[in-house]
């Protein structure tokens, strides 16, 4: 096989750990029964199966096994929260708050709901990318329903305060959720110290499958009720129907306890490795970091280039390196970050960024050889630049 680019886009998505396939493996084949399949010993393993992981992924936020609520991912999560939420209280309120930062998976179900007569408050952040409590209380009002913050961002990974939001929430009475995607498994959440009462997750940021997530749902002090967004077989308490994934499900929780027994000794390992590509980049003039300082996962960089073009600088850097940049082209044609544009940053200097996610398997020697390579594709398109000013005021 090829040489393949050094990977560090681990805010798109990770490898399934080897222990996390192992755990799946028998899932597929022998060990194959749907979960609701009551008659027979093959339904029973599934579900016992699914038992063991729903209580394991309880444990992990502190929450009660009946809390949690299987689906297809964060985005899947996102969308039943926020429209369950709306659809299930639309007589007692009709006012929705939520953050300029977050993920397309919430402002996305925001912006629909709009559509239906729900009124939303989109929250700016500070110049770090936090949100300002102060704003956000007073953004409350007596009709408002849910208050959605992101608990770690995709993009700039700053970390939201979320216990003091919980708190802000609960004092108002309007129901807390937190998309915590990027969260799990590497900063501690605690439902309850944290005051959450719905909280998004899945598995393929942090080394398990794609396709599986949950919701967790607070049945009490207060109990969250959800209109269900999928109609069908009854299963999760007729709030998610369809067949559980049995192996992507004894996966996910794999992952969530392999990433929580390795918290610690991770944490530092990948914050020595982001810190120190971080000291290399400042070989370039003029780098800034995007986000906060201190409030951010340990595995996120992200920086802005002046005096380069974006789309250039990811080109050069595609045949050793994978990463993001401030653009998103999902549609097609590339836009500014609506996270860089909400932080301050210029159209320019957004298209400029590179989103860096260090991974569970990320070397020193990655982070080494990567610095180098985004130290020397900088230096040859600023050269470039130069010369090609010089070129056309001469002819
Ligand atoms: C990846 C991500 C999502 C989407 O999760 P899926 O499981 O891929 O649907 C939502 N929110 C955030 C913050 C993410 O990083």
């Amino acid at each position: 096989m090829r040489h393949r680019p050094i990977y560090l886009d681990a805010h798109a998505t990770t490898p399934v750990d080897p222990q996390v396939l192992a755990a799946m493996l028998p899932y597929f084949t022998e060990q194959f029964g749907n979960p609701a399949s009551g008659g027979h010993v093959y339904g029973w393993e599934a579900e016992a199966a699914v038992q063991q992981a729903r209580e394991s992924l309880a444990a992990a936020i502190n929450a009660d096994p009946q809390e949690i609520v299987f689906t297809s991912g964060a985005t899947e999560a996102n969308n039943l929260a926020i429209k369950g939420v709306a659809e299930a209280y639309c007589a007692k309120g009709r006012h929705l708050i939520t953050v300029v930062t977050e993920h397309r998976a919430v402002l996305d179900p925001y912006a629909y709901l709009q559509t239906l007569g729900f009124e939303t408050t989109l929250l700016p952040v500070t110049a770090t990318g936090l949100v300002n409590l102060a704003q956000l209380a007073q953004a409350i009002r007596p009709d408002t329903l849910l208050v959605s913050v992101m608990a770690a961002n995709n993009e700039i990974g700053v970390i939201q305060p979320l216990a003091q939001i919980g708190a802000i929430c609960h004092r108002h009475g309007v129901f807390f959720h937190t998309d915590a995607a990027q969260a799990i498994g590497k900063i501690p959440l605690d439902v309850a110290a944290m005051q959450i009462d719905l909280m998004s997750l899945t598995a393929h940021k942090i080394y398990g499958a794609k396709g599986i997530g949950a919701l967790y749902v607070r049945r009490k002090n207060p109990r969250v009720q959800l209109a269900a967004q999928l109609h069908g077989g009854g299963q999760e308490r007729g709030l998610r129907s369809g067949t559980l994934y049995t192996p992507q499900i004894v996966g996910f929780a794999k992952a969530v306890e392999l990433s929580l027994a390795t918290l610690a000794s991770e944490t530092e390992r990948i914050q020595t490795l982001r810190d120190r590509l971080w000291q290399q980049l400042q070989a370039i003039e003029g780098i800034q970091l995007n986000g906060d300082p201190t409030q951010r996962l340990v595995n996120n960089l992200n920086v802005s280039i002046p005096g380069i073009d974006g789309a250039a600088l990811m080109l050069g850097l595609q045949p050793t390196m994978a990463v993001s940049s401030g653009s998103a082209c999902s549609t097609g044609k590339a836009a500014p970050s609506h996270v860089l544009t909400a932080i301050g940053r210029s159209p320019a200097l957004a298209a400029a960024s590179l989103r860096i996610g260090i991974s569970r398997f990320t070397t020193r020697e990655e982070i080494d050889q990567s610095a180098q390579i985004i130290i020397d594709t900088v230096q040859a398109l600023r050269q470039a630049t130069i010369k090609g000013s010089v070129g056309s005021r001469i002819f």
